[in-house]
């Protein structure tokens, strides 16, 4: 049996992306598909993946990231 998709407050299936903010670098959640327009995202945010483990792991795949972004640059 198929999961239930998880709908935003639009009523839209919401859409898993990847955060790579400093503190939750590589971790996927759950957002409204509306997200790039400000006047109809309504704001659905819930997390796919559980915290990093430690302060380390975060910033060991922060800098990961950011060396993979300034090497395609
Ligand atoms: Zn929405």
């Amino acid at each position: 049996m198929a999961a239930n998709p998880i709908l935003c407050g639009c009523g839209q299936v919401a859409r898993c992306r990847t955060s790579w903010t400093q503190h939750n670098p590589g971790r996927r959640f759950l957002g409204c598909p509306n997200f790039a327009d400000p006047l109809l995202n309504c704001n659905f945010f819930r997390w796919v993946d559980r915290q990093l483990p430690n302060r380390w792991y975060e910033e060991w795949m922060y800098e990961n990231h950011v060396m993979a972004m300034n090497a395609q640059a």
